[in-house]
């Protein structure tokens, strides 16, 4: 091997943890080549981190937070450019779970308009899809911070906090009150949602029009 190709070889590691396997396909130089420039260096074998070892930091570290939320991956892509954590998980269902605390059921596709954004407030499974397919038979404020772009938090605060509220959208108002107690006053309610009281009593009379 020429000094030049261990040079290139030893950076890599160096800047590392990376795996032989990365290195090789980084550089395109034989895994064993690697190994041994590894072995040269007395630098120990690379340990993949465990999927469920992923922490929210881990992840904010290996992607790079854009304009409008957006994040891109600055791990690993595949051929096809979907970015992946190693070779049965991609950063999207990583970056769901650890956005929602849950494992996503299902295919996870983005929301947003960035291709390959793993933002976990851009991506959706199955079980958010149907819900927004179907919002309006929600019968409770859906869990988490945002949903459809709506900020679930200040909806919540409006409808069961005390004041100061925070501004609502119309959307988000609207949203709201299908979620707010009948029994509370149209006017105790329309402070809160920062609608008009004769606002609220069309909506309790005439339906709320559609989000
Ligand atoms: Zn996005």
């Amino acid at each position: 091997m020429t000094p030049e190709r261990w040079e290139r070889i030893a950076r890599l590691l160096k800047d590392g943890p990376i795996s032989n396997g990365e290195v090789s396909r980084r550089l395109g130089e034989d895994r064993r080549a690697v190994a041994g420039v590894r072995a040269d260096l007395g630098l120990p074998e690379y340990v993949q981190p465990a999927a469920k070892q992923w922490t929210r930091e881990g992840f904010e570290a290996m992607s790079i937070p854009l304009r409008g939320g957006h994040r891109r991956w600055r791990g690993r892509v595949q051929r096809d450019g979907t970015p992946v954590v190693d070779g049965k998980l991609t950063a999207y269902r990583l970056s769901f779970r650890l956005h929602h605390d849950r494992e996503p059921v299902g295919r996870v596709l983005g929301t947003c308009r960035m291709k390959r954004c793993v933002a976990g407030a851009h991506l959706e499974d199955d079980v958010l899809r149907a819900a927004r397919d179907d919002g309006s038979s929600l019968t409770e404020l859906p869990a988490g911070a945002t949903w459809q772009g709506m900020d679930l938090v200040a909806i919540r605060r409006c409808l069961r906090g005390s004041a100061p509220w925070p501004p609502l959208s119309l959307p988000e108002a609207r949203f709201a009150y299908r979620f707010s107690k009948p029994s509370m006053s149209a006017a105790e309610l329309a402070r809160r949602l920062g609608l008009c009281a004769t606002t609220v009593e069309r909506y309790r009379t005439k339906g709320v029009p559609p989000c």
